[in-house]
């Protein structure tokens, strides 16, 4: 039942204390419901209160306020987990929308990006400067979550992931304190955050790695018929073999269409047209029946998936891994298991589910030691993904345990060596592994610093460590 706001404790609390300085929006008020979205609507939750700070000092109030009274918060950025993790009942959301500022250092080739952009934000100002870093795929996604865990891009290749292009950030700790972590300052939890930062701190800034990005790239879409399979498992194997700095992506999809389970491929050449056309000349004569590719801003490129992952709709991620050579056999099984799943439960609006491999060649991620950041998915093998996307709520349980368990069917075509990392992306693992299962020999020494930064457990609707 929704509360007048006079009776409204959680919000009247903030009202009073924030002095009507920081824009506030609870049950009743204009533009809450909407504050309340997320890209997944079975991660909508009613929060007593969504608190809209434009500043770290109001970020570090809000907290302050929050833990005096014992009012239990979660952080927002992009809207994007599906495990809930940046929405709550009844407690507050720290909302970062308004902190979306990004400064070019032009010297340095570096750039502090506030806590709440977007990557959309960020690819748009960097290339003005000529200038990119590793961001998402995807350009809906916000740095925050994004980062915090590790992050991947299509740059990652040539300059590894988020994190290892993270040069400072600024955090808020769950008792309000404001620090600066880094190499020099607050080493250990700067180790901590890159990899497991969602469940230490609110990252209200970040400094990060830029890099030149003055010519246009080559990616786009393609869409192949299913017999097409034995011939992109094909190039795959190719591209795993000689790829230095170009990405593959290829994946399994059923468009509502006729529900007819198709190949969906995005590629990405960072240089010329005609060397991209050579490079991917294998992949373009299997024959796609849609091309859409295309010379393009690196920007663009990042918002090719974009359509394919939007708002709307119940959402459930799996993270799996998986490792070269890739057999036609168990990927076949993988598509035919995919496309039955889809294809008996069209009624529930299962339309746009995705499973995806994401070939970013991985020697770069490989030159940083696993325990050198609480990041331990460093390994020889490509991420894996399960998206599912359904309108009914009945089908919560079933989609659910389906994309779990397509996770691990997919993780078996390449269970990883003891000495590689877990498997697992933290980011789109949802609830699937537990703190070992996702930070492995990085566990006990982030079970340590969270004993130090956080000992009440603030922080851990994201994973609890
Ligand atoms: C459609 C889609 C595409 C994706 N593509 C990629 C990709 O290309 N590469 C990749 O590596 N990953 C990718 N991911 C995974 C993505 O990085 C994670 O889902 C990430 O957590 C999203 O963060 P967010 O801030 O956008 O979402 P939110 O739901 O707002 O936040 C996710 C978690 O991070 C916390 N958080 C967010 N911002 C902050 C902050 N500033 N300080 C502290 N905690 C914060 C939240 O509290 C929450 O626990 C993708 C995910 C989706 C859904």
């Amino acid at each position: 039942m929704e509360l007048e706001l006079e009776e409204n404790t959680i919000y009247q609390t903030f009202l009073s204390e924030l002095e009507g300085k920081i824009q506030i929006l609870a049950p009743g008020i204009d533009g809450y419901e909407e504050s309340i979205r997320r890209r997944s609507t079975a991660a909508e939750k009613h929060a007593a209160a969504v608190i809209f700070p434009r500043t770290t000092d109001e970020v570090s109030k809000i907290v302050k306020v929050a833990r005096a009274n014992r009012i239990e918060f979660v952080v927002c950025c992009g809207w994007q987990s599906a495990g809930c993790a940046s929405s709550i009942e009844n407690g507050i959301v720290i909302d970062l929308r308004k902190m979306n500022t990004v400064t070019v250092h032009e010297e340095s080739k570096t750039l502090t990006v506030q806590g709440g952009c977007t990557w959309a934000d960020v690819n748009e100002e960097a290339s003005r400067w000529g200038l990119a870093t590793v961001g998402g795929i995807v350009n809906h996604t916000s740095v925050g979550g994004h980062i915090l865990g590790g992050g991947y891009g299509w740059l990652t290749a040539r300059n590894g992931l988020a994190i290892d292009n993270l040069l400072e950030a600024e955090l808020v700790l769950a008792d309000g304190s404001i620090v600066q972590a880094s190499s020099i300052e607050n080493p250990d939890l700067f180790w901590a955050i890159r990899g497991a930062g969602a469940s230490f701190a609110i990252a209200t800034s970040f400094t990060l790695q830029a890099h030149y990005q003055l010519n246009p790239v080559w990616s786009g879409k393609l869409i192949f018929t299913a017999d097409k399979l034995p011939s992109i498992v094909e190039f795959a194997n190719r591209h795993h073999e000689r790829a230095e700095d170009q990405g593959f992506i290829f994946g399994f999809m059923c468009p509502p269409a006729g529900f007819k389970p198709v190949i969906i491929a995005v590629p990405f050449y960072n240089g010329t047209q005609e060397d991209a056309k050579k490079y991917f000349k294998e992949l373009l004569d299997i024959g796609p029946v849609i091309d859409q590719t295309s010379w393009m801003p690196y920007e663009q490129a990042n918002a090719t998936f974009n359509d394919h992952v939007s708002f709307g709709a119940r959402k459930s991620s799996g993270s799996s891994t998986v490792k070269a050579p890739f057999t036609l056999s168990l990927l076949q099984a993988v598509f035919d298991e995919f496309a039955r799943f889809i294809g008996s439960n069209r009624d529930a609006g299962v339309e746009r589910s995705l499973v995806v491999f994401t070939l970013i060649p991985y020697k770069k991620i490989r030159e940083v030691k696993l325990e050198d950041m609480a990041y331990a998915n460093r390994g020889d093998y490509y991420n894996a993904d399960v998206w599912l996307r359904w309108k009914d709520p009945a089908l919560d349980h079933k989609a659910r345990a389906f994309a779990r368990a397509m996770s691990e069917r997919i993780h078996q075509i390449g269970r990883t060596a003891k000495d590689q990392g877990v498997g697992a992306y933290a980011n789109n693992a949802e609830h699937q592994l537990d703190a070992m299962g996702l930070f492995g020999v990085n566990t006990d020494q982030l079970v340590e610093l969270k004993k130090k930064y956080d000992p009440d457990n603030v922080f851990r609707t994201w994973r609890d460590v």
